[in-house]
């Protein structure tokens, strides 16, 4: 028997205590952030973000004021990371944001978590969306199990190494790519597990320009020469032998 989803009183925002919010925040569609996320932010001692340009839109657009922006991202999470954990263990509450989508899932958040967690610091997720999820769940592939590899390595040979290693496997297959890559992945995808193999690609999920193209490999490859490649993508790639 599952839970019933209630609006209490799951951890919220403590300033009695410190804490590390894991903050989602929309993928596209500005409404899907969600009261909780909101109340979050809003009752912080900081807010980290990997552009403070970008969040300060989200809080600009939630009326959200007052709170301090702290640059957090690829090029400095590991330097800051012990200085932020001690300003959670001294009782201040940070919540993390990333440009789009949940922290820490193929964005920065995972070093400040595991220091947290290294000093029993409490650590909570606010979740919301996530692009995965979301083309996961539309997709029309297997959901049962699926294996979350995000962005694969930009050249050609390690791609087609990451396809050949993984031929065989059981589950769905879910990969992040951006739009100036998205041609070439799919070629690698045809090249190695052949044009029948079936797939999903998500386009701009949320979006006014949402789309999903769906099918064999090859036929997937054809369809997205009609369409504007700009965007952001999740590809999706089932089992061998899998006919949607
Ligand atoms: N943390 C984010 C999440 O929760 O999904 C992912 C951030 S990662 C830096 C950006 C990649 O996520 C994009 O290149 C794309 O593959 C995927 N992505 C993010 N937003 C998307 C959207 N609206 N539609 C399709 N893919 C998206």
């Amino acid at each position: 028997m599952t839970t019933a989803p209630t609006d209490s009183p799951a951890p919220g925002p403590s300033p009695a205590r410190g804490a590390l919010y894991l903050v989602a925040t929309p993928i596209g569609n500005l409404s899907d952030f969600s009261p909780r996320a909101r109340d979050t932010l809003r009752a912080a001692d900081a807010i980290l973000c990997e552009d403070t340009r970008t969040t300060a839109k989200l809080l600009n657009r939630w009326e959200i004021s007052g709170v301090t922006l702290v640059a957090h991202h690829e090029h400095n999470e590991r330097a800051q990371a012990p200085r932020l954990a001690d300003r959670i263990a001294a009782g201040e509450t940070l919540a993390l944001v990333s440009d789009a989508g949940t922290p820490g899932l193929s964005d920065p958040g995972f070093r400040i978590v595991r220091e947290c967690r290294r000093r029993g610091l409490e650590v909570i997720p606010i979740p919301g969306p996530f692009a995965a999820a979301a083309a996961l769940s539309a997709g029309g592939l297997p959901t049962d199990a699926f294996f979350f590899a995000g962005f694969l390595p930009p050249k050609k040979a390690a791609r087609q190494r990451f396809f050949e290693t993984y031929r065989a496997f059981p589950h769905t297959i879910c990969l992040y790519e951006s739009s100036h890559r998205i041609e070439k992945c799919l070629q690698d995808i045809v090249t190695v597990l052949g044009p029948e193999r079936t797939i999903t690609v998500a386009k701009e999920l949320t979006k006014l320009h949402e789309r999903f193209l769906c099918g064999r490999a090859g036929e997937v490859l054809r369809q997205l020469s009609d369409i504007s490649r700009k965007g952001e993508f999740v590809i999706l790639i089932a089992p061998e032998g899998y006919d949607l």
